[in-house]
Protein backbone atom coordinates (compact mmCIF):
# COMPACT_ATOMS: atom_id res chain seq x y z
CA UNK A 1 0.00 0.00 0.00
CA UNK A 2 2.61 2.43 0.90
CA UNK A 3 4.77 1.37 -1.78
CA UNK A 4 1.57 1.86 -4.18
CA UNK A 5 1.34 5.86 -2.72
CA UNK A 6 5.00 6.44 -3.26
CA UNK A 7 4.40 5.54 -6.85
CA UNK A 8 1.23 7.67 -7.41
CA UNK A 9 3.65 10.81 -5.63
CA UNK A 10 6.37 10.46 -7.69
CA UNK A 11 3.64 10.21 -10.64
CA UNK A 12 2.17 13.20 -9.18
CA UNK A 13 5.34 14.87 -9.07
CA UNK A 14 6.64 14.30 -12.84
CA UNK A 15 3.37 15.15 -14.53
CA UNK A 16 3.29 18.42 -12.92
CA UNK A 17 7.05 18.78 -13.72
CA UNK A 18 6.08 17.86 -17.39
CA UNK A 19 3.61 20.49 -17.61
CA UNK A 20 5.14 23.33 -16.44
CA UNK A 21 8.30 22.33 -18.93
CA UNK A 22 5.33 22.00 -21.47
CA UNK A 23 3.89 25.80 -20.28
CA UNK A 24 7.66 26.95 -20.69
CA UNK A 25 7.87 25.32 -23.98
CA UNK A 26 4.97 27.12 -24.72
CA UNK A 27 5.93 30.58 -23.66
CA UNK A 28 9.32 30.20 -25.85
CA UNK A 29 7.55 29.17 -29.06
CA UNK A 30 4.78 32.31 -28.66
CA UNK A 31 7.84 34.70 -28.02
CA UNK A 32 10.00 33.16 -30.70
CA UNK A 33 6.96 33.85 -33.08
CA UNK A 34 6.05 37.65 -31.96
CA UNK A 35 10.26 38.15 -31.97
CA UNK A 36 10.45 36.83 -35.39
CA UNK A 37 7.24 38.91 -36.88
CA UNK A 38 8.97 42.18 -35.03
CA UNK A 39 12.34 41.94 -36.78
CA UNK A 40 10.42 40.68 -40.36
CA UNK A 41 8.64 44.19 -40.29
CA UNK A 42 11.53 46.19 -38.82
CA UNK A 43 13.51 45.09 -41.79
CA UNK A 44 10.93 45.99 -44.23
CA UNK A 45 10.33 49.66 -42.77
CA UNK A 46 11.54 52.31 -44.86
CA UNK A 47 13.57 54.70 -41.82
CA UNK A 48 14.17 58.04 -44.53
CA UNK A 49 10.44 57.72 -45.16
CA UNK A 50 9.46 57.04 -41.68
CA UNK A 51 11.05 60.13 -40.69
CA UNK A 52 9.39 62.12 -43.11
CA UNK A 53 6.08 60.92 -41.81
CA UNK A 54 6.69 61.56 -37.76
CA UNK A 55 4.43 64.81 -37.85
CA UNK A 56 1.05 64.88 -36.55
CA UNK A 57 -1.76 64.87 -39.32
CA UNK A 58 0.52 63.06 -41.99
CA UNK A 59 -1.54 60.03 -41.95
CA UNK A 60 -3.24 61.41 -44.81
CA UNK A 61 -0.51 61.65 -46.92
CA UNK A 62 0.54 58.81 -49.92
CA UNK A 63 3.86 59.22 -47.86
CA UNK A 64 2.13 57.45 -44.55
CA UNK A 65 0.38 55.29 -47.12
CA UNK A 66 3.37 54.10 -48.62
CA UNK A 67 5.50 53.92 -45.18
CA UNK A 68 2.77 51.65 -43.56
CA UNK A 69 2.00 49.16 -46.56
CA UNK A 70 4.52 46.59 -45.23
CA UNK A 71 3.15 46.75 -41.47
CA UNK A 72 -0.10 46.51 -43.07
CA UNK A 73 0.60 43.33 -45.76
CA UNK A 74 1.91 41.29 -42.55
CA UNK A 75 -0.86 42.37 -40.04
CA UNK A 76 -3.40 40.68 -43.18
CA UNK A 77 -1.20 37.26 -43.54
CA UNK A 78 -0.83 37.38 -39.20
CA UNK A 79 -4.71 37.17 -38.18
CA UNK A 80 -3.20 36.22 -34.49
CA UNK A 81 -1.78 40.07 -34.88
CA UNK A 82 -3.97 42.31 -33.19
CA UNK A 83 -1.91 45.61 -33.96
CA UNK A 84 1.29 46.16 -35.92
CA UNK A 85 3.00 49.97 -35.65
CA UNK A 86 6.15 52.00 -34.88
CA UNK A 87 6.64 53.97 -32.00
CA UNK A 88 9.85 56.79 -31.51
CA UNK A 89 11.55 58.46 -28.80
CA UNK A 90 10.73 62.45 -28.80
CA UNK A 91 11.89 64.32 -25.71
CA UNK A 92 11.83 60.95 -23.25
CA UNK A 93 8.32 60.34 -24.86
CA UNK A 94 7.44 57.52 -26.76
CA UNK A 95 5.50 58.34 -29.77
CA UNK A 96 3.65 56.92 -32.46
CA UNK A 97 3.98 57.14 -36.47
CA UNK A 98 3.08 54.27 -38.72
CA UNK A 99 -0.29 51.67 -37.84
CA UNK A 100 -2.18 50.50 -41.05
CA UNK A 101 -5.10 50.28 -38.53
CA UNK A 102 -8.50 51.94 -39.91
CA UNK A 103 -9.38 55.06 -37.85
CA UNK A 104 -12.54 53.79 -35.83
CA UNK A 105 -14.08 51.76 -32.70
CA UNK A 106 -14.13 48.42 -34.58
CA UNK A 107 -14.25 46.51 -31.17
CA UNK A 108 -16.65 48.57 -29.57
CA UNK A 109 -14.49 49.38 -26.46
CA UNK A 110 -15.13 52.77 -26.63
CA UNK A 111 -11.71 53.92 -27.69
CA UNK A 112 -10.15 54.73 -31.48
CA UNK A 113 -8.35 51.77 -32.64
CA UNK A 114 -5.90 53.34 -35.00
CA UNK A 115 -2.69 55.72 -33.22
CA UNK A 116 -1.85 58.72 -35.25
CA UNK A 117 1.44 60.09 -35.72
CA UNK A 118 3.35 61.82 -33.31
CA UNK A 119 0.44 60.49 -30.78
CA UNK A 120 2.04 60.26 -27.24
CA UNK A 121 2.16 56.43 -26.20
CA UNK A 122 1.71 56.93 -22.15
CA UNK A 123 1.20 54.29 -21.29
CA UNK A 124 4.09 52.72 -22.92
CA UNK A 125 5.16 49.80 -20.56
CA UNK A 126 8.85 49.81 -19.11
CA UNK A 127 9.63 46.92 -21.25
CA UNK A 128 8.99 49.02 -24.69
CA UNK A 129 10.70 52.33 -22.98
CA UNK A 130 13.76 50.41 -22.04
CA UNK A 131 14.07 48.87 -25.68
CA UNK A 132 13.67 52.55 -27.37
CA UNK A 133 16.82 53.77 -24.97
CA UNK A 134 18.75 50.70 -25.23
CA UNK A 135 17.70 50.48 -29.28
CA UNK A 136 17.56 46.50 -29.28
CA UNK A 137 14.50 43.89 -29.09
CA UNK A 138 12.80 42.72 -27.12
CA UNK A 139 9.50 41.09 -25.45
CA UNK A 140 6.80 41.84 -22.91
CA UNK A 141 7.94 39.52 -19.81
CA UNK A 142 3.60 39.34 -18.91
CA UNK A 143 0.24 40.28 -20.80
CA UNK A 144 -0.41 44.37 -20.17
CA UNK A 145 -2.80 46.85 -20.57
CA UNK A 146 -3.43 50.15 -21.86
CA UNK A 147 -6.45 51.74 -23.59
CA UNK A 148 -6.83 49.67 -26.59
CA UNK A 149 -6.74 46.20 -24.50
CA UNK A 150 -4.59 43.51 -22.47
CA UNK A 151 -1.52 42.48 -24.78
CA UNK A 152 1.19 39.89 -25.42
CA UNK A 153 3.83 42.28 -27.50
CA UNK A 154 7.59 42.21 -28.85
CA UNK A 155 9.89 44.96 -30.04
CA UNK A 156 12.29 45.25 -32.75
CA UNK A 157 13.96 47.91 -33.61
CA UNK A 158 14.89 49.66 -37.46
CA UNK A 159 17.47 51.71 -38.82
CA UNK A 160 17.50 55.09 -41.16
CA UNK A 161 19.67 54.87 -44.51
CA UNK A 162 22.59 56.05 -42.41
CA UNK A 163 22.30 53.12 -40.09
CA UNK A 164 20.86 55.55 -37.24
CA UNK A 165 18.34 54.33 -34.72
CA UNK A 166 14.66 55.53 -35.94
CA UNK A 167 12.16 53.64 -34.06
CA UNK A 168 10.83 50.36 -32.43
CA UNK A 169 8.26 48.31 -34.39
CA UNK A 170 5.62 46.77 -32.20
CA UNK A 171 3.77 43.69 -32.53
CA UNK A 172 0.36 42.98 -30.05
CA UNK A 173 -1.30 39.63 -29.81
CA UNK A 174 -4.49 40.00 -28.15
CA UNK A 175 -4.61 38.10 -24.28
CA UNK A 176 -7.97 36.38 -25.57
CA UNK A 177 -5.62 34.86 -28.23
CA UNK A 178 -2.87 34.03 -26.06
CA UNK A 179 -4.82 32.50 -23.37
CA UNK A 180 -7.35 30.21 -26.55
CA UNK A 181 -3.80 29.00 -28.19
CA UNK A 182 -3.03 28.32 -24.14
CA UNK A 183 -5.98 26.83 -23.22
CA UNK A 184 -5.61 24.68 -26.70
CA UNK A 185 -2.21 23.34 -25.11
CA UNK A 186 -3.75 22.85 -21.83
CA UNK A 187 -6.33 20.76 -23.52
CA UNK A 188 -3.83 18.75 -25.24
CA UNK A 189 -1.71 18.32 -22.71
CA UNK A 190 -4.49 16.63 -20.47
CA UNK A 191 -5.40 14.12 -23.41
CA UNK A 192 -2.19 13.04 -24.01
CA UNK A 193 -1.91 12.81 -20.06
CA UNK A 194 -5.27 10.72 -20.20
CA UNK A 195 -4.08 8.74 -22.79
CA UNK A 196 -0.80 7.69 -20.84
CA UNK A 197 -2.89 6.65 -17.74
CA UNK A 198 -4.99 4.68 -19.65
CA UNK A 199 -2.16 3.04 -21.71
CA UNK A 200 -0.21 2.58 -17.70
CA UNK A 201 -3.49 1.38 -16.38
CA UNK A 202 -4.05 -1.35 -19.47
CA UNK A 203 -0.24 -2.37 -19.37
CA UNK A 204 -0.94 -2.97 -16.16
CA UNK A 205 -3.13 -4.70 -15.94
CA UNK A 206 -2.10 -7.08 -18.94
CA UNK A 207 1.23 -7.35 -16.92
CA UNK A 208 -0.66 -8.34 -13.83
CA UNK A 209 -2.94 -10.30 -15.03
CA UNK A 210 0.31 -12.08 -17.22
CA UNK A 211 1.68 -12.44 -13.35
CA UNK A 212 -0.44 -13.76 -12.32
CA UNK A 213 -0.95 -16.93 -14.66
CA UNK A 214 2.80 -17.30 -14.74
CA UNK A 215 2.28 -17.82 -10.80
CA UNK A 216 -0.39 -19.94 -11.27
CA UNK A 217 1.37 -22.30 -14.04
CA UNK A 218 4.87 -21.67 -11.31
CA UNK A 219 2.91 -23.17 -8.34
CA UNK A 220 0.96 -26.50 -10.67
CA UNK A 221 4.44 -26.92 -11.81
CA UNK A 222 5.64 -26.81 -8.33
CA UNK A 223 3.23 -29.60 -6.78
CA UNK A 224 3.54 -31.85 -9.93
CA UNK A 225 7.96 -31.84 -8.99
CA UNK A 226 6.55 -32.49 -5.46
CA UNK A 227 4.24 -35.65 -7.16
CA UNK A 228 6.88 -36.84 -9.00
CA UNK A 229 9.76 -36.41 -6.52
CA UNK A 230 7.58 -38.20 -4.07
CA UNK A 231 6.11 -40.86 -6.79
CA UNK A 232 10.02 -41.63 -7.20
CA UNK A 233 10.40 -41.90 -3.88
CA UNK A 234 8.43 -44.48 -3.84
CA UNK A 235 9.56 -46.48 -6.78
CA UNK A 236 13.12 -46.20 -5.37
CA UNK A 237 11.41 -47.94 -2.33
CA UNK A 238 10.14 -50.67 -3.74
CA UNK A 239 13.07 -51.04 -6.19
CA UNK A 240 14.74 -51.48 -2.97
CA UNK A 241 12.55 -53.83 -1.66
CA UNK A 242 12.56 -55.82 -4.84
CA UNK A 243 16.90 -56.13 -4.94
CA UNK A 244 16.33 -56.98 -1.17
CA UNK A 245 13.97 -60.00 -1.78
CA UNK A 246 16.02 -60.74 -5.20
CA UNK A 247 19.56 -60.73 -3.47
CA UNK A 248 17.93 -63.13 -1.02
CA UNK A 249 16.22 -64.98 -3.38
CA UNK A 250 19.38 -65.88 -5.41
CA UNK A 251 21.35 -65.76 -2.16
CA UNK A 252 19.19 -68.59 -1.18
CA UNK A 253 19.68 -70.15 -4.77
CA UNK A 254 22.90 -70.37 -4.44
CA UNK A 255 23.40 -71.71 -1.25
CA UNK A 256 20.67 -74.57 -2.71
CA UNK A 257 23.19 -75.19 -5.06
CA UNK A 258 26.35 -75.10 -3.50
CA UNK A 259 24.92 -77.61 -0.88
CA UNK A 260 23.00 -79.80 -3.55
CA UNK A 261 26.50 -80.37 -5.47
CA UNK A 262 28.12 -80.76 -2.50
CA UNK A 263 25.87 -83.22 -1.35
CA UNK A 264 25.66 -84.62 -5.36
CA UNK A 265 29.42 -85.30 -5.39
CA UNK A 266 29.89 -87.68 -2.86
CA UNK A 267 27.25 -90.44 -4.20
CA UNK A 268 28.20 -89.38 -7.97
CA UNK A 269 32.71 -90.22 -6.45
CA UNK A 270 30.75 -93.33 -5.32
CA UNK A 271 29.13 -94.60 -8.76
CA UNK A 272 32.06 -92.95 -10.36
CA UNK A 273 34.37 -95.21 -8.36
CA UNK A 274 32.15 -98.64 -8.00
CA UNK A 275 31.50 -98.31 -12.06
CA UNK A 276 35.03 -98.54 -12.29
CA UNK A 277 35.50 -101.59 -9.36
CA UNK A 278 32.68 -103.16 -12.08
CA UNK A 279 34.58 -103.16 -14.77
CA UNK A 280 37.67 -105.25 -13.23
CA UNK A 281 35.29 -107.67 -12.94
CA UNK A 282 34.53 -110.26 -15.98
CA UNK A 283 31.69 -108.65 -17.81
CA UNK A 284 29.85 -109.92 -21.11
CA UNK A 285 30.44 -107.46 -23.93
CA UNK A 286 26.89 -105.28 -23.33
CA UNK A 287 27.22 -105.11 -19.84
CA UNK A 288 30.81 -103.58 -20.24
CA UNK A 289 29.61 -101.14 -22.73
CA UNK A 290 26.18 -100.05 -20.01
CA UNK A 291 29.16 -99.57 -17.18
CA UNK A 292 31.49 -97.73 -19.21
CA UNK A 293 28.89 -95.15 -20.31
CA UNK A 294 27.41 -95.20 -16.67
CA UNK A 295 31.59 -93.90 -15.69
CA UNK A 296 31.19 -91.37 -18.89
CA UNK A 297 27.95 -90.07 -17.48
CA UNK A 298 29.38 -90.02 -13.74
CA UNK A 299 32.30 -87.79 -14.50
CA UNK A 300 29.96 -85.62 -16.94
CA UNK A 301 27.67 -84.73 -14.13
CA UNK A 302 30.56 -84.62 -12.00
CA UNK A 303 32.00 -82.00 -13.96
CA UNK A 304 28.85 -80.20 -13.88
CA UNK A 305 28.40 -80.09 -10.38
CA UNK A 306 31.57 -79.06 -9.74
CA UNK A 307 31.14 -75.95 -12.47
CA UNK A 308 27.74 -75.25 -10.64
CA UNK A 309 29.44 -75.01 -6.99
CA UNK A 310 32.38 -72.92 -8.18
CA UNK A 311 30.00 -70.50 -9.97
CA UNK A 312 28.43 -70.16 -6.66
CA UNK A 313 31.25 -69.82 -4.64
CA UNK A 314 32.83 -67.48 -6.77
CA UNK A 315 29.45 -65.11 -6.68
CA UNK A 316 29.62 -65.07 -3.15
CA UNK A 317 33.39 -64.55 -2.76
CA UNK A 318 33.08 -68.54 -0.93
CA UNK A 319 36.56 -68.98 -2.78
CA UNK A 320 39.98 -68.97 -1.18
CA UNK A 321 42.92 -68.93 -3.28
CA UNK A 322 45.71 -71.08 -2.02
CA UNK A 323 49.08 -69.98 -3.05
CA UNK A 324 51.94 -72.19 -3.01
CA UNK A 325 55.03 -72.23 -5.21
CA UNK A 326 53.97 -72.97 -8.30
CA UNK A 327 55.96 -73.67 -11.71
CA UNK A 328 53.70 -71.78 -14.14
CA UNK A 329 54.78 -73.81 -17.23
CA UNK A 330 54.68 -77.40 -15.64
CA UNK A 331 50.59 -76.81 -15.12
CA UNK A 332 50.02 -75.40 -18.13
CA UNK A 333 51.10 -78.49 -19.62
CA UNK A 334 49.96 -80.89 -17.09
CA UNK A 335 46.64 -78.89 -17.56
CA UNK A 336 46.74 -79.17 -21.43
CA UNK A 337 47.51 -83.21 -21.32
CA UNK A 338 44.50 -84.09 -20.31
CA UNK A 339 42.75 -82.30 -23.68
CA UNK A 340 45.84 -83.52 -25.75
CA UNK A 341 43.84 -86.24 -26.55
CA UNK A 342 40.58 -84.97 -27.39
CA UNK A 343 42.56 -82.46 -29.44
CA UNK A 344 44.15 -85.54 -31.69
CA UNK A 345 41.44 -87.61 -32.01
CA UNK A 346 39.81 -83.88 -34.23
CA UNK A 347 43.20 -83.80 -35.92
CA UNK A 348 44.12 -80.41 -34.37
CA UNK A 349 47.30 -79.51 -33.88
CA UNK A 350 48.27 -77.90 -29.87
CA UNK A 351 51.66 -75.65 -30.39
CA UNK A 352 53.52 -74.16 -27.19
CA UNK A 353 55.25 -71.28 -26.90
CA UNK A 354 56.29 -70.63 -22.73
CA UNK A 355 58.59 -68.45 -21.65
CA UNK A 356 61.24 -70.64 -20.06
CA UNK A 357 61.15 -67.51 -17.04
CA UNK A 358 58.20 -68.95 -15.97
CA UNK A 359 59.46 -72.78 -15.05
CA UNK A 360 60.90 -71.02 -12.18
CA UNK A 361 59.12 -71.48 -8.61
CA UNK A 362 56.15 -68.70 -8.49
CA UNK A 363 53.39 -67.86 -5.61
CA UNK A 364 50.38 -68.62 -7.39
CA UNK A 365 46.97 -71.29 -6.64
CA UNK A 366 47.91 -73.99 -9.30
CA UNK A 367 44.47 -75.47 -8.72
CA UNK A 368 42.83 -72.60 -9.71
CA UNK A 369 45.51 -71.70 -12.78
CA UNK A 370 44.93 -75.33 -14.27
CA UNK A 371 41.36 -74.08 -13.89
CA UNK A 372 41.47 -70.98 -16.21
CA UNK A 373 43.76 -72.96 -18.49
CA UNK A 374 41.60 -75.93 -18.66
CA UNK A 375 38.76 -74.26 -19.20
CA UNK A 376 40.17 -71.79 -21.74
CA UNK A 377 42.09 -74.37 -24.06
CA UNK A 378 38.82 -76.80 -23.63
CA UNK A 379 36.85 -74.56 -25.56
CA UNK A 380 39.60 -73.72 -27.92
CA UNK A 381 39.81 -77.64 -28.80
CA UNK A 382 35.92 -77.80 -28.39
CA UNK A 383 34.97 -74.63 -31.15
CA UNK A 384 38.36 -75.31 -33.21
CA UNK A 385 37.80 -77.07 -36.71
CA UNK A 386 38.54 -80.36 -37.63
CA UNK A 387 42.69 -79.94 -38.28
CA UNK A 388 42.21 -76.80 -36.70
CA UNK A 389 45.36 -75.05 -35.00
CA UNK A 390 45.37 -73.91 -31.30
CA UNK A 391 48.40 -71.93 -29.90
CA UNK A 392 49.46 -71.15 -26.53
CA UNK A 393 51.56 -68.37 -25.27
CA UNK A 394 52.84 -67.99 -21.88
CA UNK A 395 54.67 -65.32 -21.34
CA UNK A 396 56.23 -63.15 -18.46
CA UNK A 397 56.25 -58.68 -18.62
CA UNK A 398 59.01 -56.74 -17.18
CA UNK A 399 56.13 -54.48 -15.90
CA UNK A 400 55.42 -57.75 -13.26
CA UNK A 401 52.69 -59.53 -15.30
CA UNK A 402 52.11 -62.81 -16.80
CA UNK A 403 49.78 -63.12 -19.93
CA UNK A 404 48.46 -66.22 -20.96
CA UNK A 405 47.19 -66.40 -24.51
CA UNK A 406 44.59 -69.27 -25.72
CA UNK A 407 44.53 -69.09 -29.36
CA UNK A 408 42.37 -71.09 -32.28
CA UNK A 409 41.74 -71.40 -35.94
CA UNK A 410 37.68 -71.65 -35.04
CA UNK A 411 34.50 -70.43 -35.42
CA UNK A 412 34.94 -67.48 -33.42
CA UNK A 413 32.55 -65.26 -31.74
CA UNK A 414 30.21 -62.77 -33.42
CA UNK A 415 31.21 -58.91 -31.91
CA UNK A 416 27.88 -58.35 -30.66
CA UNK A 417 27.92 -61.21 -28.47
CA UNK A 418 31.39 -60.96 -26.99
CA UNK A 419 30.21 -59.02 -24.59
CA UNK A 420 27.46 -61.64 -23.05
CA UNK A 421 29.90 -64.43 -23.10
CA UNK A 422 30.80 -64.69 -19.63
CA UNK A 423 27.38 -64.75 -18.59
CA UNK A 424 26.37 -67.65 -16.65
CA UNK A 425 24.80 -70.38 -18.44
CA UNK A 426 25.45 -67.84 -22.04
CA UNK A 427 26.31 -69.57 -24.67
CA UNK A 428 26.05 -68.10 -28.55
CA UNK A 429 25.25 -70.99 -30.56
CA UNK A 430 22.96 -73.48 -29.22
CA UNK A 431 23.01 -75.63 -31.87
CA UNK A 432 26.91 -76.07 -31.45
CA UNK A 433 26.49 -76.59 -27.72
CA UNK A 434 24.73 -79.73 -28.64
CA UNK A 435 27.42 -80.97 -30.94
CA UNK A 436 30.14 -80.03 -28.63
CA UNK A 437 28.51 -80.31 -24.62
CA UNK A 438 29.10 -77.92 -22.11
CA UNK A 439 27.11 -75.92 -19.18
CA UNK A 440 27.91 -72.39 -20.05
CA UNK A 441 29.37 -71.89 -16.99
CA UNK A 442 33.30 -71.95 -18.12
CA UNK A 443 34.02 -68.63 -18.64
CA UNK A 444 31.82 -67.36 -15.67
CA UNK A 445 34.07 -69.45 -13.77
CA UNK A 446 37.62 -68.24 -15.80
CA UNK A 447 36.72 -64.45 -15.52
CA UNK A 448 35.62 -64.78 -11.55
CA UNK A 449 38.87 -66.60 -10.91
CA UNK A 450 41.37 -64.43 -13.02
CA UNK A 451 39.72 -61.50 -11.56
CA UNK A 452 39.90 -62.67 -7.85
CA UNK A 453 43.17 -62.93 -8.89
CA UNK A 454 43.41 -59.29 -9.11
CA UNK A 455 43.79 -60.00 -13.42
CA UNK A 456 41.75 -59.39 -16.65
CA UNK A 457 40.60 -61.46 -19.46
CA UNK A 458 39.58 -59.88 -22.67
CA UNK A 459 39.17 -61.87 -26.32
CA UNK A 460 39.52 -61.03 -29.93
CA UNK A 461 37.68 -62.87 -32.13
CA UNK A 462 36.85 -63.44 -35.75
CA UNK A 463 33.63 -64.81 -36.77
CA UNK A 464 34.88 -67.79 -38.90
CA UNK A 465 38.61 -67.12 -38.38
CA UNK A 466 39.08 -67.85 -34.35
CA UNK A 467 39.35 -66.46 -31.60
CA UNK A 468 42.22 -65.50 -29.05
CA UNK A 469 41.80 -65.15 -24.98
CA UNK A 470 44.18 -63.00 -22.83
CA UNK A 471 44.28 -63.47 -19.53
CA UNK A 472 46.75 -60.73 -17.63
CA UNK A 473 47.72 -61.71 -14.36
CA UNK A 474 50.14 -60.29 -11.27
CA UNK A 475 52.82 -62.22 -11.48
CA UNK A 476 54.33 -62.48 -7.78
CA UNK A 477 57.88 -64.38 -7.63
CA UNK A 478 58.34 -67.50 -5.08
CA UNK A 479 60.56 -65.81 -1.88
CA UNK A 480 62.72 -69.21 -2.07
CA UNK A 481 63.30 -69.20 -5.38
CA UNK A 482 64.11 -65.65 -5.54
CA UNK A 483 67.05 -65.76 -2.38
CA UNK A 484 68.35 -68.82 -4.18
P1 LIG B 1 30.50 -73.68 -22.62
O1 LIG B 1 30.38 -74.70 -21.54
O2 LIG B 1 29.33 -73.57 -23.49
O3 LIG B 1 31.80 -73.79 -23.32
P2 LIG B 1 31.62 -71.21 -21.72
O4 LIG B 1 31.18 -70.30 -20.63
O5 LIG B 1 32.97 -71.77 -21.61
O6 LIG B 1 30.51 -72.31 -21.83
O7 LIG B 1 31.49 -70.47 -23.08
C1 LIG B 1 30.34 -69.74 -23.35
C2 LIG B 1 30.12 -69.62 -24.83
O8 LIG B 1 31.16 -68.80 -25.40
C3 LIG B 1 30.26 -70.90 -25.57
O9 LIG B 1 29.07 -71.65 -25.55
C4 LIG B 1 30.61 -70.47 -26.96
O10 LIG B 1 29.45 -70.11 -27.66
C5 LIG B 1 31.46 -69.23 -26.71
N1 LIG B 1 32.89 -69.56 -26.76
C6 LIG B 1 33.73 -69.75 -25.72
N2 LIG B 1 35.00 -69.99 -26.17
C7 LIG B 1 34.97 -69.96 -27.52
C8 LIG B 1 35.93 -70.14 -28.56
N3 LIG B 1 37.21 -70.41 -28.28
N4 LIG B 1 35.52 -70.05 -29.83
C9 LIG B 1 34.21 -69.77 -30.13
N5 LIG B 1 33.25 -69.58 -29.19
C10 LIG B 1 33.61 -69.70 -27.89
Amino acid sequence: MQAALGVLMVCCVCIGALYLGGRNLFTSAREAELTAIANTAALSINGDLHQKVRQTGSWRSKDYDRASLPLAKIRASNPQIKYIYTVYLSQETPRFVLDPTPAGDSDKDGVDDKSYPNQAYDDATPAMRQALYKQISTVEPHAYTDRWGTFISAYAPFYDSNGRFEGLVGVDMAQEVNLARQAKFDLKFKLALMLSVALALLTYLLVFRGAKKIRAHEEALLSAQIELTQANELLEQRVAQRTFALQNAIQTKDTFLANMSHEMRTPLNGIIGLSGLLMDTELSQDQREYVESVERSGHHLLELVSDILVAAQIRHAGIELDPKPTNINAEIERACESLRLSATNLGQEMMFDLDPKLSKLHTADSLRLRQIVTNLVGNAVKFNSQGGVIYISSSALDSGTWVLQVMDTGIGIASDKIASIYEEFTQVDASSTRRHGGTGLGLTITKGLVELMGGRIDVESTLGKGSTFIVSLPLIPDEEEEAA
